[in-house]
């Protein structure tokens, strides 16, 4: 199958046409046909996206009643930032490189090996590794190996699911990658996470940049690396829209749809992530989109890809994250600084971290809230006397 591409003018093109369609007022007849079950294509659902005249709690209700009978059935897994360094030069990230205040951390192997055995300790079972993203060097050469160690050793304390957010890669560095974990059991899943952030090339180069020697300017190298990552072994991808980036959510949802839709026709098991934009240090981009919005993109995707799994984290005040929590796949909770976690806690100092958090409660108290209004949590098996008695 050839790598996934995307058409800009022909994807403005139908956001334009889709427009047209909220304005003629189609969106309470596909409202109805959403909710009957009916197939609706992307155009539809876009068109929806945009409808004034239907309301948001309207989606979400659609959303909540596709739902399985029951209690919501929830996975989580936590962030462990391995290091904070970063070649990018991202205008909202607290990461990129120019960034002069942030404090750069890179934990030590032993470091990580002891993050692993507290959140394991901590119940959790799935992990997301991540650093920044490398030019080609020494530097992305030590970060691979350290990233590939951190797998091994999430692997050898038997992690159900190992995420891999380090930036794109390339074919031999994936060859790295495998080389360094045990052979393919199955027992775990490894998730490639790839957010494109934004699916405009314009927009991608005014916030990630034009520079060459800048690893995350080049859009399509990105836009291209579940395909590398799929033909090197990887089964289950995570792409992601960071929200506020381009104020065109809808044609964002056009190409993120096709993207998940190319992702599924791969085989792969796709987790969608939909982080709202966050104060980071020395950053003055922070206005991500509306509570209402985010509510309204869930929940189409939450309908139109049952068997995706939308993330929604703790950069969500709890609120939301009630809101959320019956229509979604994954809550993740955790912090965004490097080798944070203490047996109770974290450390969510923006000074060193990617970005700031809204919900700075502990991991399990925040999963224990969900657990006690009867969801299920794969992923977390919390000790007893943490369920009974949160830190
Ligand atoms: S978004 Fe990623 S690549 Fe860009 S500066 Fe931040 S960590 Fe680096």
């Amino acid at each position: 199958m050839p790598a996934f591409s995307l058409d800009p003018e022909n994807l403005a093109a139908r956001r334009e046409r889709a427009m047209q369609r909220a304005l003629a007022r189609e969106g309470p007849r596909l409202a109805a046909d959403f909710s009957a079950g009916k197939p609706l294509d992307d155009d539809d659902l876009v068109t929806l996206f945009l409808s004034a005249d239907v309301p948001t709690a309207d989606l979400l209700e659609v959303a909540r009643a596709k739902q399985a009978p029951g209690a919501p059935k929830l996975e989580t897994f936590s962030p462990l930032y391995i290091s904070n360094e970063c070649d990018g030069e991202c205008l909202m990230c607290g990461m990129r490189r120019i960034n002069g205040e942030l404090q750069r951390i890179t934990a030590s192997a032993s470091a990580t090996d002891e993050q692993l055995d507290i959140l394991y300790r901590r119940g959790l079972r799935g992990v997301a590794l991540l650093t920044g993203e490398y030019r080609r060097g020494p530097m992305r050469d030590e970060m691979l190996k350290r990233t590939t160690a951190a797998a091994r050793s999430a692997l050898e304390r038997d992690f159900a699911h190992i995420l891999i957010n380090i930036g794109s890669l390339e074919a031999e560095e994936y060859e790295v990658f495998f080389g360094g974990i045990p052979p393919r059991s199955d027992a775990a899943l490894l998730t490639m996470c790839t957010f494109q952030e934004t699916y405009d090339p314009k927009v991608y180069e005014r916030f990630m940049g034009s520079n060459r020697e800048n690893p995350r300017s080049d859009f399509k190298r990105r836009l291209e690396n579940f395909d590398r990552a799929a033909d090197a072994g990887f089964r289950s991808a995570n792409p992601g829209l960071l929200l506020g980036l381009n104020r065109d959510l809808a044609f964002e949802l056009l190409a993120l749809c096709a993207h998940v839709r190319h992702l599924l026709a791969r085989d792969m098991r796709v987790y969608i992530s939909l982080p709202r934009l966050r104060k980071a240090s020395g950053t003055a981009y922070h206005a991500g989109v509306s509570d209402d919005d985010l509510t309204r993109v869930v929940s189409l995707l939450s309908v139109a890809f049952p068997e995706a799994k939308v993330v929604i984290s703790t950069r969500e005040a709890p609120e939301m994250q009630r809101l959320l929590v019956p229509v979604i796949g994954v809550l993740t909770a955790g912090s965004p600084g490097v080798a944070p976690y203490t047996e109770g806690g974290a450390r969510f100092e923006i000074e060193e971290s990617q970005f700031e958090v809204t919900d700075q409660r502990s991991i399990e108290v925040i999963l224990a809230e969900h657990l006690a209004a009867g969801a299920t949590i794969d992923g977390y098996e919390p000790a007893a006397s943490s369920f009974a008695n949160p830190a």
